[in-house]
């Protein structure tokens, strides 16, 4: 059966190195993004220039309508999907809960936690036997941060990350016997733009001396956990989350 993933911001960090290695293993490869059109097509080009099928789609997870029409650029570009990893996510400027406002707060969750819940419903119709589809895998991109709180960084941010630990637990339960499983995988500090976005680009050289492993991770290292979890190597696992942040 044609492997068929969709991976939201993929143009770059965690989910560019997500669609690369997906390349590698077979996949054919659909990454959306927000504005960086540019770093989009790079991964596209990169796959493509391995021989690999990719393509790439500008859509606001935040937007109902943008989610809807990206599903269905890929049903008409490369037919059913068998594999989603919500990816996409965003955090704000460092700050305590005490200085945020409203708009911050749901400019977060628009993104990190209603964009999941959208993205995973269209994967859900398409997927799920109760459609008439053939099952599928979906990876969650969770965080640490869900049950550390990020005080004084990014509450709003862990609180959203808790609400997609949540989202795979109990959306596994209801579709796992429609052939689809539903997994997290919970980064640590990954050296990626997200920390800009903070603030602090240098955060996670800042705090890996509080890691058990005293170093920031890898993009890659993330990848491949999202990979096996999509894989049939873990055929068994559902519900579950994988954390890849160097033991804390
Ligand atoms: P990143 O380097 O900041 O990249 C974010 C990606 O998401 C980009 O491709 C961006 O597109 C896209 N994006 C942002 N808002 C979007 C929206 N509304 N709709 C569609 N796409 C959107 O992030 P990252 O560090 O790789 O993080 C990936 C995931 O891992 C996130 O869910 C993040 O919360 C999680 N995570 C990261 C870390 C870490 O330390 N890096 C730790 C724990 C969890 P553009 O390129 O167009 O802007």
């Amino acid at each position: 059966m044609k492997k068929i993933i969709l991976i939201t911001g993929g143009s770059r960090g965690i989910g560019a190195a997500v669609a690369q290695q997906a390349a590698e293993q077979g996949y054919t490869v659909c990454i959306s993004y927000l504005h960086n059109q540019a770093a989009a097509e790079a991964v596209v080009g990169a796959i493509r220039r391995k021989d690999g099928e990719a393509m790439a789609v500008q859509a606001d997870v935040a937007l109902e309508g943008d989610v809807v029409r990206l599903f269905e650029q890929v049903d008409a570009a490369y037919g059913p999907l068998t594999a989603l990893v919500n990816n996409a996510g965003v955090l704000a400027k460092q700050a305590r809960v005490d200085e945020m406002d409203s708009a911050r707060i749901q400019r977060i969750f628009a993104t990190n936690v209603v964009g999941s819940f959208i993205c995973a419903r269209e994967a859900v119709r398409r997927m799920s036997t109760r459609y008439g589809g053939a099952g599928g895998a979906i990876v969650n991109l969770s965080s640490r941060a869900s049950r550390l709180g990020s005080p004084g960084e990014y509450v709003d941010y862990a609180a959203s990350k808790a609400a997609v630990d949540t989202l795979t637990i109990g959306l596994s339960k209801e579709v796992a016997a429609e052939g689809i499983r539903v997994n997290t995988v919970s980064p640590g500090v990954i050296y990626t733009d997200i920390h800009a976005s903070g603030g602090e680009p240098q955060r996670v050289d800042r705090v890996k001396e509080a890691i058990p492993m005293k170093r920031g991770g890898y993009p890659e290292e993330v990848a491949r956990a999202v990979l096996w979890l999509l894989s049939d190597q873990a055929s068994y696992t559902t519900g579950t989350t994988l954390d890849v942040s160097g033991g804390r």
